[in-house]
């Protein structure tokens, strides 16, 4: 699967959300709105919100996505993403994705 690789590094190619609206699943926008209100304590997700095409692709993204701070900084320094960014290591405001997700820093690598 072609990787669409996010600003913070996630691969939106294989996000429940994207795969949800390219195929206008809402089984799985609702099985997506489910599991991401447990798992981000996030009680206000309807299956209705879920809806996004990629953090760098164009077309509708899901609201937490597109006003991310990552997304917001990596504009502001009117970069693509955080690997491009010489801030990147031991950067505060990305770590909470590299911590849980290791990969998104390979992914970021692998652009550059
Ligand atoms: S930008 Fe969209 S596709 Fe990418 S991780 Fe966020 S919700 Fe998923
Ligand atoms: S400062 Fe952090 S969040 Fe901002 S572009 Fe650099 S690495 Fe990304």
């Amino acid at each position: 699967m072609e990787k669409l690789i996010s600003c913070c590094g996630l691969n939106c190619a294989t996000c429940d959300a994207r795969i949800a609206t390219v195929n206008n699943d809402d089984a799985l926008r609702a099985a997506t709105a489910e599991t991401w209100s447990k798992m981000y304590g996030a009680k206000d997700l309807t299956a209705e919100s879920i809806n996004c095409m990629g953090c760098r692709e164009e077309g509708v993204k899901f609201a937490h996505c597109e006003m991310c701070e990552i997304r917001k900084c990596v504009h502001s320094k009117g970069y693509e993403t955080c690997g491009e960014c010489s801030e990147m290591d031991g950067c505060k405001i990305v770590a909470f994705v590299h911590d849980n997700v290791p990969e998104a820093i390979d992914n970021l690598r692998s652009l550059n």
